[in-house]
């Protein structure tokens, strides 16, 4: 755990979210401010600041978070109607929180580029 990351503190129960999904080394909550019908956070249950960071260090567990990704749409009735799995790296990708994290989007049209 890393002292004031917000998502830490979501993982050790400080700060409440509504988890949609608990296993030793990932943690999947509802986004506080969803950008469709389906938008859930899967992350880490250890804390790194970007994806590629994590590939490096523990690439399974890069794999392991996009398998609960996929439960997660699964579980949210997405799987089949399609979803979008997104990772922001750095500001101008416009990542606000600096815990890995996966969004998860899904219950409307998402298809890119918008036609
Ligand atoms: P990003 O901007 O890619 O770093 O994504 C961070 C996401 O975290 C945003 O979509 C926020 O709405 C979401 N978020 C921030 N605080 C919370 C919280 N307390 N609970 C759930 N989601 C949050």
């Amino acid at each position: 755990m890393t002292a004031d990351c917000l998502f830490c503190a979501i993982v050790s129960g400080d700060i409440p979210a509504d988890v949609v999904h608990r296993d030793d080394d990932a943690v999947a909550f509802r986004d506080i401010d969803p950008k469709a019908p389906v938008h859930v956070l899967v992350i880490p249950t250890s804390h790194c600041a970007t994806v590629v960071e994590l590939a490096h260090q523990d690439p399974a567990r890069v794999g392991h978070l996009l398998s609960v990704a996929g439960d997660v749409a699964r579980a949210e009735g997405v799987a089949e109607s399609g979803y979008r799995i997104v990772t922001n790296t750095g500001p101008s990708a416009g990542q606000s929180v600096h815990h890995v994290h996966f969004h998860v989007l899904g219950g409307r049209d998402l298809t890119w580029p918008p036609g």
